[in-house]
C-alpha cells in the first residue's frame, strides 16, 4: 500500500519558565526527532508512558501545534509550515478523535449538530442532506436515532466516544488520529470501541494513528507498534513482532506488564526502577540508562540511533 504520511526527524521543544518568579528558563524537548510512516489503511500503535511526547507528535501531524523542527509529508506534500489557510484540503483528510470526547465535544451542541458541522464546512450540501448523511453515520457507528437530539452529557463514556467517531468520520478522512481514545472506558467498552474501529477501517480503507500508553491496548487493533520513551523513538516493528519478540528493554519492560492469556506462555519479567525522568532533563546518551536493566558504561555517554535491524524493524539501542 501507498505511504501517507511521513515524518522525519520532528521535534518540539518548549521553552518554560521556572522558579518562583518565572526566572531561568529550561527547554523541554517534548518530541526530540522522531521519524515514523504510515501506510494507507494502516493502524500504527503509537505507545509510551505519560509525557513521552506521543500526544505532542499526534497534535503536530494534526497541525494543531507547531512542531520546531523537521518534516511531516502528507500524501507526498510537505504540510508541517503550510499557513492554516492552505491546510483547508488536509483538514478534512486528517481527522482526530481524542481521549476525552466530553472536552472535545461541544457540551451546549445536540449529538446531531456535533455530527453535523464539520459537514457544513467542508461540503455544500441542503439541509436534508445533512440530516441524512448524519443519520446515517449515527447508525453507522451504533448510535439510536432518538439520540440524535441529545446533548453529549447525556450518552455514556462510550456513547460519546462514538459520536466523537462519527464526527471525524463525517468527512470521509484518510487518517484519524485516536489519541487515547479508549483510556478511559470500562475495559469491556474499549473492546466494543476498537472493534468499531477496525470494521471502520476495513470498510473505507482509513489509517489509524493509535496513540496509547500501555501496549495492552494497541495489540488488537496495530499493524505495526512505535514505542517512545522521553521524547525518542525506541523501537519500530510489526505488531506480532514487538509482542513475540521486542528487542528494545524498554520495550519489553512495557510488554512484561501485559497479562499473557495463554498460561503456558513464559514472559520475561522486567520491573522498571524508578519514575520517568523530568523531559526538562533527559539522561545523557541513552535517555533509557537511568532505568535500563542492562545499561552499560557506553549508555550513558553515547546515545544510541534507531536503526533496522530486520526488515522493517528498528531499535535504538547498543546491544542490539
Ligand atoms: Fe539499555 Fe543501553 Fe540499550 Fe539504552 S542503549 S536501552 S541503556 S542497553
Ligand atoms: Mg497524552
Amino acid at each position: 500500500a501507498d505511504t501517507l504520511l511521513e515524518v522525519r526527524d520532528l521535534c518540539k521543544h518548549f521553552d518554560v519558565k521556572q522558579g518562583l518568579l518565572g526566572r531561568g528558563g529550561a527547554k523541554v524537548r517534548a518530541v526530540d526527532g522522531v521519524s515514523f510512516w504510515i501506510r494507507e489503511g494502516e493502524t500504527l500503535g503509537l505507545v509510551g508512558e505519560s509525557g513521552c511526547g506521543k500526544s505532542t507528535t499526534g497534535k503536530m501531524i494534526l497541525r494543531l501545534t507547531d512542531p520546531t523542527s523537521g518534516t511531516i509529508n502528507w500524501r507526498g506534500r510537505q504540510i508541517e509550515k503550510l499557513p492554516q489557510g492552505q491546510m483547508r484540503a488536509f483538514r478534512r483528510e486528517l481527522q482526530a478523535v481524542f481521549q476525552d470526547p466530553y472536552s472535545s465535544l461541544n457540551p451546549r451542541m445536540r449529538a446531531a449538530e456535533i455530527v453535523a458541522e464539520p459537514l457544513r464546512n467542508f461540503e455544500s450540501l441542503g439541509r436534508k442532506e445533512i440530516g441524512e448523511r448524519v443519520a446515517a453515520l449515527f447508525d453507522r457507528v451504533g448510535l439510536r436515532p432518538d439520540q440524535l437530539v441529545k446533548y453529549p452529557h447525556e450518552f455514556s463514556g462510550g456513547q460519546r466516544q462514538r459520536l466523537g467517531i462519527a464526527r471525524a468520520l463525517s468527512v470521509q478522512p484518510k487518517l484519524i488520529v485516536c489519541d487515547e481514545p479508549v483510556s478511559a472506558l470500562d475495559v469491556s467498552v474499549q473492546a466494543q470501541v476498537i472493534n468499531l474501529l477496525i470494521d471502520l477501517q476495513e470498510e473505507f480503507g482509513l489509517s489509524y494513528l493509535f496513540v496509547a500508553h500501555d501496549l495492552a491496548v494497541v495489540e488488537h487493533i496495530s499493524h505495526r507498534v512505535a514505542v517512545m520513551y522521553l521524547g525518542k523513538m525506541v523501537e519500530i516493528a510489526p505488531k506480532r513482532e514487538i509482542f513475540a519478540a521486542p528487542r528494545h528493554p524498554y520495550t519489553e519492560a512495557l510488554l512484561s506488564a501485559v497479562p499473557v492469556p495463554d498460561p503456558t506462555v513464559e514472559r520475561k519479567r522486567i520491573i522498571l526502577k524508578g519514575d520517568v525522568p523530568s523531559p526538562m532533563k533527559p539522561p545523557s546518551g541513552c535517555r533509557f540508562h537511568t532505568r535500563c536493566p542492562y545499561a552499560e558504561a557506553r549508555c550513558k555517554v553515547e546515545e544510541p540511533v534507531l536503526r533496522e535491524i530486520e526488515p522493517g524493524h528498528l531499535v535504538a539501542c547498543h546491544l542490539r
